[in-house]
């Protein structure tokens, strides 16, 4: 396994937000990791990322215990995060924001040409390299987001919903983009509370209910399982 997490507890003082977290993440894999709001989700993955310290239990990548490594130096093995509600550098250009995403990188000399490969999968991004992030839409903000990540060469990237906030059409385009980018070579750790389009593309996934992972299995079984039907695809 690539990445492998095992008994993650975190708590924000009283409040046990994991307890007792385990999923494992293949090579070529997209893996999702589905539930309500507040199950978790955005702490599992900020707990892997190295922004969050957890109580206890492990996270190993290529066999390495990363768990108590800091961001940057997660970042420089190869696991990239593109957060939640994007989070680009409002004030500065969208071209500014994909250098900013290969700052970890020693080889300076091929960002340009990824930024190149950027703006070839996002030509929205093309037509608007200098106008300030801030004032892009929440779908290019999306893009530009993923852009970023993807300038740091990623292994795996951590994709916090990629769909919040956006209409169902740019759902659509931007989970085809993910499924060309792991295509391209990148496996993904997904969470969405779109469940219905992450069981769409993922190979496996995991349920998270209040900090426990209730089930997990192949994609497309869960998608046929009626507990998750009922609970989370409106079926
Ligand atoms: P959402 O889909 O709404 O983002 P989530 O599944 O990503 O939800 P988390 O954001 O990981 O859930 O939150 C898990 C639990 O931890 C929630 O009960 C939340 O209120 C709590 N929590 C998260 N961040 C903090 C914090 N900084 N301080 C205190 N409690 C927090």
């Amino acid at each position: 396994m690539l990445l492998e997490v095992n008994d993650l507890h975190v708590s924000y003082g009283a409040i046990r937000a994991l307890k007792g977290i385990f999923c494992q993440v293949g090579e070529g894999e997209i893996v999702a990791l589905i539930g309500a709001n507040g199950a978790g989700k955005t702490t599992t993955l900020r707990t892997i990322s190295g922004l969050i310290r957890p109580q206890s239990g492990t996270i190993t990548y290529k066999g390495q215990p990363i768990t108590k490594m800091p961001p940057h130096q997660i970042v420089s093995l190869g696991i990239c995060q593109v957060p939640e509600g994007r989070r680009v550098f409002t004030r500065m250009t969208v071209l500014e924001n994909l250098e900013m995403g290969a700052y970890t990188r020693k080889d300076k000399a091929n960002v340009k040409a990824d930024i190149e490969k950027v703006f070839q999968r996002f030509p929205r991004l093309a037509e608007r390299k200098s106008q300030l992030a801030g004032t892009l839409s929440g779908g290019e903000q999306q893009m530009l987001a993923m852009g970023r990540a993807l300038m740091s060469r990623p292994t795996v990237l951590l994709m916090d919903e990629p769909s919040m906030g956006l209409a169902p059409m740019l759902v659509q385009e931007i989970f085809s983009i993910i499924k060309e980018i792991n295509q391209a070579g990148t496996t993904i750790l997904l969470v969405e509370q779109n469940a219905h389009m992450a069981l769409s593309i993922a190979n496996r996934a995991y349920v998270l209910e209040t900090g426990e992972i209730v089930l997990s299995g192949p994609a497309r079984d869960l998608a046929n399982n009626p507990e998750v039907q009922k609970a989370y695809l409106g079926e």
